[in-house]
């Protein structure tokens, strides 16, 4: 049925809907979930339709303009996950879509990339009477002409223009000329760019499963089978223990079903291995695996998203936003490493990615797997309560076993040595044990920087950020102070501004200079340090994994950049130079954290022949998180964590919201803060636990000053609505903001 009317949701948030006519040229080609131009007050505006209506009580309807792309954008099962994202995570609808859909495709300012292609000359063009007397003439007065044209009527087949050139060393030029002249012709093709185009994907087949891995696979096909009766899976495998193997032939399953797939991976762990390893596997299917990552061009963008919505990719790899990746018959969505709290967008919409992978799948009616070495709190809670099914895999492939995990006390070795040392005496007789029987070692610190702060040793003073509320680090490749969270730099003082005295001393250490002290220490070494600051090209990260992996990088340096998903089976060291790091931030999941990191990075030692060694240096040996990950005990881990959380009211026990209300002017925002609570104490039921206001840990970031309120609760549905209804009525001065952040991971 033709629609005589749409309502639809205009992209600038204005939290309503509108109704317009379709124009009769329109109606055939216009559906839910289509992109539309529409004019809007006294301008036009994109807009996505929400439902085709026959009639419209709406009062000056207009018309709409026109279609943006063809066939609809979002599918109706994708605008349902839309809606639900809005509610839960107390966001509007058209932030949502803003996520939803890349920038390339709802704005529709990219297109098709094109080419020239030269044709070749049939015979008959050539001997075309006249054809002769031109060449003739052209080999006397334009004899660089006459030999392009040489060159082109000996070719076989079309040739694309840039590339005839490129052989040829002619100039666009003289071909323009022959074209002019009438001599050749150009045709113009679209091409798809294909950020892998140059690469070769050798086949591989499927590996034989050890019995472990065999059952796993059955329960995701049986799951593949009966979606609506199957729960969502979390599969709990250490490192190692095959369970890419198993999502690869997973999908190979539901491809053999008709159905197609969607794989997220944390975008750090999205690395030309991983790409590979999906690429090779499905390489006799042309086209069949899109990848969506960040580092895409605009275009690249544009023809994964239509490759994918087309229907010619059936399995997609992405981070985060993958899980929008517009396939239709999605039969398996995977979400790999899913306790990494990067699936978490800390922008609006807020949404975590495994939730709505999880919310995706019911409403498609397909299975779903979380897998992890590590799973959160939060899955495997829902594991043990019988809301997801668990599958475990307790073994690495081929036995190999888990490393020993060593705990260095840096209390003692700091009374030894009165201060602790960045290397104790341990760890570096172990890299020197590693250097003489040329196997590799992985260092690891979360932080990035030569020193974290600049101290005055007279007056106490610390160079701190102008903008946020902590010092700035000291970078010494770039001789600059940074600030880690705007980005602000600064000249490194000579004398303490505050108190003129030449008394400054550089405090606490960076990867850059554990990477500095290393090759002090190690002259012989080839070290080399992988962060975000050494990275900055984008050919450098796989130019040091390739080096790596060759063995001519003896020791690398980095931070989380290495912790994941990478294998390198002469690499048996691994030493954590600091595990106290993350133990410390005011965060109910600081433990959690702790003992996934350890997990994680020790899964990187001794995956070859050779038993790997992990030196874990802290300052509390005897936390829980360091104790337990010591022991690969899980379970463990698992019972005491919850524990604190149920004690403390936290999730997975409780659903928390969090509020942040900021404004450049502390006291306004205090005031609204305040004002924000006495209402929501009215509007809240006593079944919810409504915090104070409170400064936020990072008090001022950006310029901006910053508190915070805590929401729990059970019925998260109910307490977002309450939250966004209350905020809805407060009137907030124009220069206070509020956030509100369902779910939270971020509490800084
Ligand atoms: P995980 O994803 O759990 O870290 P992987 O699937 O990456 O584990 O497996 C680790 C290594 O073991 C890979 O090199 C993989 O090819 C290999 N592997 C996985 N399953 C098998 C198997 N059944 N037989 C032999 N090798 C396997
Ligand atoms: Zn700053």
């Amino acid at each position: 049925m033709k629609p005589n009317y749409v309502r639809v949701i205009i992209d600038r948030a204005i939290q309503r809907e509108f109704d317009y006519s379709v124009p009769e040229t329109l109606a055939d080609r216009i559906d839910i979930g289509s992109r539309v131009r529409v004019p809007f007050r006294d301008k036009s505006a994109l807009a996505t339709v929400l439902a085709t209506l026959e009639q419209s009580d709406a009062k000056g309807i207009r018309p709409i303009e026109a279609l943006v792309g063809e066939a609809p954008a979002i599918s109706e099962s994708l605008l349902e996950l839309a809606k639900w994202m809005s509610a839960y995570y107390c966001c509007p609808l058209e932030t949502v879509i803003r996520s939803l859909l890349p920038q390339v495709i709802r704005r529709a300012e990219v297109g098709w990339k094109k080419r020239l292609l030269v044709q070749p000359l049939t015979k008959i063009e050539n001997s075309e009477a006249g054809v002769a007397d031109k060449i003739d003439n052209l080999r006397k007065r334009a004899p660089r002409q006459a030999e392009l044209f040489d060159a082109i009527v000996r070719l076989e087949k079309p040739m694309p223009a840039a590339e005839l050139l490129r052989k040829t060393s002619f100039d666009n030029q003289t071909l323009r000329a022959l074209v002019k002249r009438g001599l050749i012709k150009l045709r113009e093709e679209t091409v798809e760019r294909d950020p892998h185009a140059d690469e070769q994907f050798v086949a591989t087949t499927n590996l034989e499963l050890n019995a472990e891995q065999a059952l796993a696979l059955n329960k995701i096909t049986d799951a593949l089978a009966a979606p609506e009766r199957a729960k969502p899976i979390l599969l709990h495998g250490v490192t190692g223990s095959g369970k890419t193997e198993i999502y690869l032939q997973a999908i190979r399953v539901a491809l053999e079903r008709g159905r197609s797939a969607i794989v997220l991976v944390p975008e750090i762990s999205l690395t030309p291995q991983t790409v590979e390893r999906f690429k090779s596997r499905f390489a006799e299917m042309h086209e069949a695996v899109a990848v969506l990552h960040s580092h895409l061009s605009q275009g690249e963008r544009h023809d994964e998203w239509h490759k994918i919505h087309s229907g010619r990719a059936r399995i997609v790899i992405g981070a985060r936003s993958a899980v929008f990746a517009p396939l239709k018959d999605v039969g398996l969505i995977i979400v790999d490493e899913e306790h990494e709290t990067t699936y978490k967008q800390e922008e609006a919409p807020r949404y975590h990615a495994r939730d709505v992978a999880v919310v995706r799948a019911k409403i498609e009616k397909c299975a779903v797997v979380l897998g992890s070495a590590t799973p959160s709190l939060e899955s495997y809670h829902n594991a043990t309560t019988g809301k997801y099914e668990l599958l475990t895999l307790s073994q690495r492939v081929d036995d190999q076993r888990m490393p020993l995990m060593r705990i260095v006390d840096l209390r003692q070795e700091r009374r030894k040595e009165k201060i602790a040392p960045i290397l104790s005496e341990k760890l570096s007789q172990a890299i020197a044990d590693r250097l003489e029987k040329r196997e590799q070692t992985i260092l690891f610190l979360n932080r990035r920087g030569f020193s974290t702060s600049l101290l005055c040793s007279n007056c106490g003073e610390a160079r701190n950020c102008p903008n946020c509320s902590v010092a700035l680090t000291f970078h010494r490749h770039m001789a600059r102070l940074s600030c880690h969270l705007c980005g602000h730099t600064a000249a490194v003082p000579k004398k303490c501004p505050e108190c003129g005295k030449d008394s400054l001393i550089y405090a606490g250490f960076g990867t850059e200079k554990v990477e500095s002290t290393v090759s002090h220490l190690f002259p012989k070494a080839n070290v080399r340090r992988m962060d975000a600051d050494s990275m900055t090209r984008k050919e450098a990260y796989r130019e040091t994994l390739r080096n790596f992996r060759t063995g001519k990088i003896d020791i690398l340096v980095g931070t989380q950049m290495i912790a994941k998903g990478l294998h390198f089976p002469n690499v048996t060291l691994v030493g954590i130079i600091n595990a106290d790091l993350a133990l410390h931030l005011p965060d109910f999941r600081a433990g959690e954290r702790t003992f996934q990191l350890l997990t994680q990075v020790a899964g990187r030692a001794g995956r070859g022949e050779t038993a790997g060694e992990v030196f874990v240096q802290t300052y509390t040996p005897f936390s829980p998180s360091i104790q337990f990950a010591r022991h690969h005990d899980f379970p463990g881990y698992f019972q005491q964590e919850l524990e604190f959380r149920e004690r403390c009211d936290f999730p997975p026990f409780k659903h928390a919201i969090l509020i942040t209300v900021r404004s450049a002017h502390e006291g306004r925002a205090k005031l609204s803060a305040e004002t924000l609570v006495r209402r929501l104490k009215e509007s809240l039921g006593s079944e919810f636990i409504l915090g104070e206001t409170t400064p936020a840990p990072l008090e001022k970031l950006q310029g901006q000053f910053r508190f915070h309120i805590l929401l729990r609760g059970e019925a998260i549905m109910r307490l977002s609505r309450l939250a966004r209804e209350t905020l809805d009525k407060l009137p907030l001065p124009e220069d206070v903001i509020a956030t509100v952040d369902v779910d939270p991971y971020q509490l800084l």
